[in-house]
């Protein structure tokens, strides 16, 4: 069995382009408008040696009242389905209260979670990234998955153990 990878997060934080970078392929739609990716998705990835299944998923709006509305659907599903979660913010819009009950819910789980600040290409990554230390989950990792940036180091790190 390969590890299962999801991706979570509001929608545009980037996890279509990770998924797309993750699986080479062009199967999760990128777009500029939020929520498009209305199903869960599955890839498969190769980083080196290292195979897995990665999902990706269409996103929590945070307009929902409630957080287990907010953590609806796929999205709640893809986490269970999952032996690790890559809980995606955006390096550039900062914390949102979405961000917060999604954070919330995952500090519940007992899933390895990993906090990935994406969109860190040409600011200034460790200030920006600072106030995501206080979702409470441990490390900020820092990518920038349109170009690639900390992707691998990241991904190594979720993997570790499996
Ligand atoms: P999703 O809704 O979370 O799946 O987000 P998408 O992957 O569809 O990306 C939303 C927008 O963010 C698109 O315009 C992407 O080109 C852009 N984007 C994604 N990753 C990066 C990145 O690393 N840097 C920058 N500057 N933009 C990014
Ligand atoms: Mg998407």
């Amino acid at each position: 069995m390969l590890p299962v990878i999801a991706l979570v997060g509001r929608p545009n934080v980037g996890k279509s382009t990770l998924f797309n970078r993750l699986t080479r392929t062009r199967d999760a739609l990128v777009a500029d408008f939020p929520g498009l990716t209305r199903d869960r998705k599955y890839g498969q990835a190769k980083i080196d040696e290292d195979e897995f299944i990665v999902i990706d998923t269409g996103g929590i709006t945070g307009d929902e009242e409630g957080l287990d509305a907010v953590m609806a659907g796929q999205s709640l599903l893809a986490i269970d389905e999952a032996d690790a979660v890559l809980f995606m913010v955006d390096a550039r819009v900062g914390m949102m209260v979405a961000d917060q009950a999604i954070a919330e819910h995952l500090r519940k789980q007992e899933k390895k979670v990993f906090l990935v600040a994406n969109k860190t290409d040409g600011i200034d990554a460790d200030s920006a990234c600072a106030e995501f230390y206080g979702l409470g989950l441990g490390e900020v990792y820092h990518i920038a998955a349109a170009h690639g940036k900390g992707v691998r180091q990241m991904i190594d790190t979720a993997l570790d153990g499996f």
